[in-house]
Formats: structure tokens, sequence, C-alpha cells
């Protein structure tokens, strides 16, 4: 991923835009951040040693769009289940209508947390009896939420027929990882600080504002970067001169740094 941006006068650029100054970053925080997470992989969200296991590094996630798979206004009987595979009539549907633990005639968005919670996820041991061409048999009660993901998320998309593909898509919504809120890092790597800072507040600041910060730090890792003369990093400076180097996977928008 190469921006044609030129670094030049690069006081504009945020530190994450510029990868060997982020890995002088991981290095810095590897050893004298507190708590430490471990070596500097340990801050890389490339490493699965540092990557947040939610988003796996991305910084954002695809998730089913509940709005859109559950009509709130309508009961179960009636149509609430919008997605055509596990809606009233199909068998799947018939697990939710005919489960004896929910209300099939009660619009879903009146459902109690505890109703809910069970329509989403059951519960060990509950079972249920349904209705399908080959006669009427009882199986385990499956939530609606552990079936989608079990049979849409934790499987290969392109494994499925294009027509599968284009529905499920029409029922996912994408945005910023709630559990690492964009940073796309891991809790370990993100709590460490060096003053104040994790290493996803420094890679959002400013160049010139981050060498303030490292001229603070007394290590010869930190010198090229906050001013002081290196070999290497000039040698660096100049490779980055041409074009500036996106540390991420996946195109800026998708990296989540704007979430500020
Ligand atoms: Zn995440």
């Amino acid at each position: 991923m190469v921006d044609q941006r030129p670094v030049g006068g690069h006081s504009r650029s945020t530190v994450g835009t510029m990868t060997d100054v982020y890995s002088v970053i991981r290095v810095l925080f590897s050893r004298h951040g507190t708590p430490s997470a471990g070596p500097a992989t340990a801050y890389s969200f490339n490493d699965p040693s540092g990557m947040c296991p939610e988003c796996d590094g991305l910084g954002r996630t695809v998730r089913p769009d509940w709005d859109r798979i559950l009509d709130p206004d309508r009961s179960l009987a009636d149509g609430a289940v919008r997605f055509p595979p596990f809606a009233a009539g199909t068998w799947q549907g018939q697990s939710y209508t005919n489960s004896a633990d929910l209300d099939p005639a009660k619009p879903v968005g009146r459902f109690t947390a505890a109703e809910r919670e069970f329509l989403m996820r059951g519960r060990p041991g509950s079972m249920v009896t349904v209705n399908g061409s080959g006669g009427t048999w009882t199986t385990e009660y499956e939530g609606l939420a552990d079936r989608f993901e079990r049979l849409y998320l934790k499987r290969d998309l392109s494994a499925m027929s294009q027509k599968t593909r284009d529905l499920v898509r029409e029922f996912l919504v994408e945005g910023t990882c709630p559990v690492c809120d964009g940073a796309r890092l891991n809790a370990a790597a993100l709590a460490t600080r060096i003053g104040g800072r994790n290493i996803a507040d420094c890679a959002r600041m400013q160049v010139t504002d981050l060498i303030a910060v490292l001229k603070e730090i007394d290590d010869p890792v930190a010198g090229p970067v906050a001013g002081r003369p290196s070999p290497r990093w000039s040698a660096s400076r100049r490779s980055a001169s041409a074009t500036s180097v996106s540390t991420g996977r996946r195109p800026r928008s998708a990296a989540g740094r704007d979430s500020g």
C-alpha cells in the first residue's frame, strides 16, 4: 500500500503513515513503556502477538446488521426475521416460532432483555420441535445470532454461491472494531504507556509533535526520529522522501484512523 503524497515538509504527516517511524516507536514502547506487553512485535497490528483478536488487526469488523435482520414492530410469527433463510415457515424459522421460551405473537421490539438474549443466544439444553419435508423432529435450539455467525461469519464466504454471498452481504454492516475502537492492537499493547500516551495516541500524532516527545526518551533508537543524526535514519529518510508507505494492510479508509 503506497501513498503517492510526497513526504517532504512532512510536519502535517501523522506518525502512523510512516513505516520507519512506527518501527522505532514499537521498539521504544517495548523498552520504555509500562506495563510492557513484550518485544516490539507485541506492538504490531500485523503480528498475532500484537493484533486485536476481534478484528485481526484491521481496525474494522463486519457484523450482522440486526436493525435489518429483525423488524422490531413484527412478531416472530408475523415475519420479524427478515433474513430469508431463517424466515417464518422455514424449519430454522420454526425453531423460533415454536420455542416454548418465546411468544411468537409478541413484537420482538417488546421482548425483555432475557427474551432477546434467548432469541439470539439460546440456552444450553433447550430443545424445539419443527416440521419439514422429512417429517417432524426435535432438535437443539440454536440462537439467531449464533446461527447467523456459524453459517455466514465463521465460514469462508468465497466458498458459497454468488447468490448466497450477495444475499448475506445485504444483511451485514461494516464499522469500527468495537473492541480496539479502530486502534488495531490488542488490550495488552494499548495498555502500555509512555508519558501518559499509548502507541495508538503516538501513531495519531503529527511528526513534529512526536519529536518533542521522543526527545524526552533517553534511548539511541529514538535519536534519529528526534533529530539526532544517524546514518541509518538518513538512509531511511532518503527512501521515504519519494513516497510515504502506509503501515496498514488495507486502504486508509479501512484503517480506522479517521475515527479520531
Ligand atoms: Zn479490533
